[in-house]
């Protein structure tokens, strides 16, 4: 029988010393390990020159190096970057690097396919067919990090999957990003976007860490949401609202709100009224983004004329909003788009 496959990328910062001495090296030598996991770049252990010839032997024979093996990287004219990595079971993700004008934002993926299947998103077109491990999501940021001469400020769990239907592995992905001897990346810099578990929503909150948590909403009222957001039947808006109330106590973050604007869907003056008063007195502002088209859903892109009153509506309301548009059009860059597209290619 094969040996089972291990990655130290999923292992904690606190392992590396104890894991150096079981493969016959000093706790020592599992820091000069985990420096060099966590810079990323590395194609073989023999790379490590600081480490002696044995250890690196000895930790080639039980280790794999690497979780993610690049296959394309696209970059867009706006500058966004987007990477499909292929896994060592053959699956695909992406991972999508977006450089503004002080900031440079990484969009990873928790997930192969998503489980949830929102009506007009890429992710779930193909169904769901596992969660990342924690390694898988940490080398997303270790691969950001190592691009490009400016550093990575910003980690947004938003790209394809659900973080909170892989609660474990995103708890300890987290942790490593956030650790001392980890990747030191601050709690306030990491975002989990989420369409709403609220004991999940609760269990991420015990952690204790100031993430920022975002909400896709999408919809004002129970029934429109469940016709695009399919989880939405089992999980009331009050009860999502309830718990980001409870994160936002534990945390002292604020949390933002997600609305998808689709075209003749959930872009009525109406629908914004509803969701002015839905959020009438609450902190946290709202992200409005343009719907991005994504081949083979039958939906419509939002008007000009829809996008503007939308906005205006929430801001006469002093519901605080901006709009976004897409970034990376051209390279099919909202989440799900690029592996799609692999996928359906010959
Ligand atoms: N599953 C989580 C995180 C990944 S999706 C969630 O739904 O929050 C991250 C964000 O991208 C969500 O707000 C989602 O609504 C948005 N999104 C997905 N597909 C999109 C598309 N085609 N155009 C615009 N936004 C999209
Ligand atoms: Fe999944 Fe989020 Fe896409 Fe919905 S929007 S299908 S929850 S990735």
């Amino acid at each position: 029988m094969l040996p089972p496959v291990e990655f130290l990328i999923d292992r904690m910062p606190g392992e590396f010393p104890d894991l150096a001495v079981q493969a016959g090296g000093k706790p020592f030598h599992g820091r000069i390990m985990r420096r060099w996991i966590y810079k990323g770049g590395l194609t073989s252990f023999d790379e490590i020159t600081d480490l002696p010839q044995s250890l690196r032997k000895s930790l080639a024979e039980r280790y794999v190096l690497n979780r993610l093996t690049s296959l394309e990287v696209q970059k867009s004219a706006d500058g966004t970057e987007k990477a499909a990595f292929s896994l060592h079971d053959g699956n695909i993700v992406e991972t999508v690097l977006i450089p503004d004008r002080n900031r440079k934002t990484v969009c990873i993926s928790s997930q192969v396919g998503c489980p949830v299947g929102c009506r007009f998103c890429a992710s779930g077109l193909k169904g769901f067919k596992r969660n990342l491990a924690s390694g898988e999501m940490v080398e997303q940021v270790v691969w950001a990090r190592s691009q490009g001469p400016d550093s990575l400020t910003n980690i947004v769990f938003m790209g394809t999957g659900e973080p909170l239907l892989n609660l474990e592995n995103l708890k300890k992905a987290i942790q490593v990003i956030n650790h001392s001897d980890g990747l030191n990346i601050g709690a306030r810099r990491i975002t989990v976007s989420t369409v709403g578990y609220p004991d999940r929503i609760r269990e991420l909150a015990a952690l204790g860490l100031q993430i920022n948590l975002a909400i896709s909403l999408h919809a004002a009222d129970d029934a429109k949401r469940q016709s695009i957001v399919p989880t939405a039947d089992k999980v009331p808006i009050t009860a999502i609202l309830a718990a980001a109330d409870d994160y936002r106590q534990r945390t002292t973050r604020d949390v933002t709100f997600e609305y998808v604007l689709i075209g003749g869907v959930n872009d009525s003056s109406g629908d914004a009224e509803t969701l002015a008063a839905l959020l009438k007195g609450r902190k946290g502002s709202v992200n409005v983004i343009a719907w991005n088209k994504v081949e083979g859903v039958d939906l419509q892109e939002p008007s000009p004329a829809a996008k503007a009153d939308f906005l205006a509506r929430l801001m006469k309301r002093k519901i605080p909003a901006t709009l976004r548009e897409s970034r990376g059009d051209d390279i099919a860059a909202a989440c799900g788009q690029l592996r799609l597209k692999i996928e359906r290619s010959p």
